[in-house]
């Protein structure tokens, strides 16, 4: 241990023998820099302090990153692989598990086809990993069947993007230009409890005179900055901004000198929006008509102006409209490409970006290569050392696995540190459908909820114990150094897939000895397409701080701005998209009378695996909520702290009420932290985008009843005698 943290060069204070290891906390997409302070001795992490020379955090973390590391030691951590023998997880020797994880899946593929194995992973991955997982699934067990959470969360946005500018970076600026925008419009974005370091930005822009909109059906602690709130509808944003582009054009407030030089395909768009009067779009979305003629006069006049969209607008299954319809507003203003102006999804998983960038997408090679593309497939064919025809072609996205699970076209599944079964909507029916599989395996660093289904389970590794680069909500590409060794038997990620890739007869392709190889073959596979790595080294990363992709040469110092001269389609022009509004499939009615929308807390990452076994964080956020309007409960006679039982199209879940004023009175909202039948996805729909297949995560018709007392606890949430033996077994999990 000594050895690697001296090869990494970091600070060794010897009056009080600890190390200080440079990393980044992994809990969101600011991924803020800090420094975990090492007992090399005892290989543990005693303390956290934030780094003040990375400009992004600028000595800034949130309550999460202070503790972010604690739960790479937690008691339940898995040090050692699991079969199911008997109906049971039992303890098994790495060779057994890996011998069998092959056979099995040798054997599903003989009997069915390649493709009848799948994998899963997901954006928190680092791009060495995401990469590496691709070209797993591609080359080692040769199914064209990969897709991973991101799915979920930024597909949207990415297809948004790549229809209307002709490439996926999520910020077309930096974080330093958002106090240089004289308005910013923050559309179904809560980064005051998602990316709490990126607040100060939006203060210091108020504070230097800009204005800051926030549409969101809730009172959000984001909204609680603005200066203007619109509650929108749930699901009528397209509309929204249909309304104020009508007005942009009416009063003259677009920039025609842009849109005819730089753009193409307006007249259609203003052909469309011509409806959407004020009026009409106050009666769809709910925002009086002056509301909608006062933002459009902020944004038409602003000098500079940011628009920002996440995951309220794009996780519905009209998501991809909703970004575009933001993206039309931003062309007609010309307000993109230079200091202050331009356009953020504000991704929400740490990796979010780079997570969907490198080839762990069903249709997508690494550098954000097309895997439908002849020359796309020919230059990556030419990197691995393997015939073009080798390579599958495109696959199923994330929820698809699951449809063709259920029918069963599916026979396998591998899955690296995710958990599909909290995470996918509609969950029962992705219970049914992994129920189905002939095998499933799952590396993780607990028993989640997937983890607990899985005929092999290996003990894989934490954010801390893995060296690797991340790309940040902005396109920065930053490098969290490892700080800790695996516990017990526990494995690097990387060197598990390079292990079972050498048992599937691909040695010679996973020939990586350290991540810092796996990067340089990326950077590589990365040269010239849309996401150019080939600039990118880790000494660069480390010496500028991070750096923007595209970035495509050892001179080149990455490009931090975009589109300042062309956009990325081939004629160097912006596309506009018309989008005409349609409602949400589900809408409220007799049997289900409300809107249900889900989202995260402050304290609480994705299905909450890491966070709920972070002490300080479960104190305070310890159990899931249905927040609702006062009005509402009223309507059933609802207290504050009282169950209710939710029943939407999908199934059912029972949440203590919250009560607050800060909700529209017709919708209802629970976090979405927690498993088994705590989970909101029990009750979210499963429609998809149908160009992005971003699942309807945002909206489905709700019903709620009052219930006498808590629910029975139905012992999901127990060990089996299998597992709990191997909590007696495990060692050196530093309980
Ligand atoms: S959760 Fe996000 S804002 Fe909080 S410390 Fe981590 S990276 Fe920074």
């Amino acid at each position: 241990m000594q050895e690697l943290l001296r090869a990494f060069q970091h600070k060794v204070d010897q009056s009080v023998r600890e190390v200080g290891v440079s990393s980044h906390c992994p809990f969101c997409s600011m991924q803020c820099a800090i420094e975990l302070r090492v007992d090399p001795t005892l290989m543990k992490i005693t303390g956290v302090q934030p780094i003040k020379e990375f400009p992004v955090s600028a000595g800034k973390a949130c309550p999460k990153g202070i503790v972010a590391h604690e739960h790479s030691r937690h008691w339940e951590r898995l040090t050692l692989p699991l079969i199911r023998k008997n109906g049971q997880l039992t303890i098994a020797a790495w060779e057994e598990a890996l011998s069998e994880i092959v056979h099995r899946f040798q054997s599903i593929q003989t009997k069915y086809g390649c493709d009848a194995v799948s994998v899963f992973g997901g954006g928190s991955l680092t791009n060495e990993k995401a990469y590496l997982l691709g070209k797993f699934a591609r080359i080692a067990l040769r199914t064209r069947n990969i897709d991973y959470n991101g799915r979920y969360c930024m597909s949207s946005a990415a297809t948004a993007m790549n229809k209307t500018f002709g490439i996926d970076r999520g910020m077309t600026i930096p974080l330093h230009d958002i106090p240089l925008a004289k308005m910013i419009l923050i559309v179904g974005a809560n980064v005051a409890d998602c990316q709490p370091t990126m607040l100060p930005y939006f203060r210091q822009a108020q504070k230097n005179g800009g204005k800051i909109v926030v549409v969101d059906p809730r009172y959000t602690n984001t909204a609680k900055i603005a200066d203007l709130h619109l509650a929108v509808r749930p699901g009528t944003d397209s509309a929204l901004m249909n309304g104020i582009l009508h007005v942009m054009i009416q009063e003259n407030r677009i920039d025609h000198g842009f849109i005819e030089e730089r753009t193409s395909g307006f007249e259609r768009v203003k052909e469309t929006v011509r409806s959407y009067s004020p009026e009409r779009v106050a009666d769809i979305t709910g925002i009086p008509a002056e509301q909608i003629v006062q933002i459009a006069r902020w944004y038409g006049e602003a000098e500079t102006a940011i628009v920002y969209t996440a995951r309220g607008i794009e996780q519905q299954a009209k998501g991809v409209q909703n970004v575009v319809s933001c993206l039309n507003l931003v062309l007609a203003s010309g307000k993109i490409g230079k200091p202050g102006c331009g356009y953020g999804a504000i991704t929400g998983q740490g990796n979010g970006q780079g997570g969907r960038e490198h080839g762990q997408k069903s249709d997508q090679l690494p550098g954000y290569r097309s895997i439908e593309n002849p020359e796309h497939r020919m230059y990556l064919a030419s990197v691995w050392g393997v015939d073009e025809q080798e390579i599958p072609g495109k696959g199923k996205s994330a929820y698809e696995l699951f449809q063709a699970m259920a029918d069963g076209e599916i026979k396998g599944m591998f899955i690296l540190a995710s958990n599909p079964l909290t995470s996918s909507p509609d969950s029962r029916f992705v219970k049914k459908a992994l129920a189905g599989l002939d095998t499933l395996v799952v590396v993780d660093l607990f028993l989640t909820e997937t983890a607990k289904m899985a005929d092999i389970v290996l003990p894989g590794s934490a954010w801390t114990e893995d060296e690797g680069t991340m790309t940040n909500l902005e396109g920065r590409v930053i490098l969290r150094r490892a700080s800790q060794n695996p516990p017990g038997q526990a494995r690097l990620d990387w060197q598990i897939l390079c292990e079972l890739a050498r048992r599937l007869g691909k040695k010679k392709h996973f020939a990586y000895e350290t991540a810092e190889d796996i990067f340089e073959e990326l950077r590589l596979a990365s040269q010239g397409g849309r996401a150019d790595y080939s600039g990118i080294s880790y000494e660069k990363i480390e010496r500028q701080k991070g750096v923007f992709w595209p970035c495509i040469s050892d001179e080149d110092p990455g490009t931090e701005r975009m589109f300042t001269e062309r956009f990325a389609h081939p004629d160097g022009k912006a596309v506009f998209h018309a989008v005409e509004y349609q409602d949400s499939k589900e809408q409220p009615d007799s049997d289900f009378p409300f809107f249900l929308t889900t989202g995260r807390l402050m304290l609480h990452y994705l299905t909450g695996v890491q966070t709920r076994r972070t002490v300080s964080l479960n104190a305070k956020a310890p159990e899931p909520f249905v927040e609702m309007h006062p009005i509402t409960a009223n309507q059933k006679g609802v207290q504050d702290g009282d169950w209710v039982e939710l029943r939407t199209r999908q199934g059912k879940a029972r949440f203590r009420v919250k009560l607050t004023p800060h909700i529209r009175p017709d919708t209802l909202f629970v976090p979405i932290h927690w498993e088994y039948d705590q989970s909101a996805n029990l009750l979210t729909s499963a429609e998809l985008d149908p160009e992005s297949k971003m699942p309807e995560f945002k909206i489905c018709a709700v019903s709620f009843a009052k219930i006498s007392s808590e629910p029975e606890d139905n012992g999901e949430n127990h060990l089996t005698e299998g597992e709990k033996e191997h909590e007696q077994t495990k060692i050196g999990a530093g309980r």
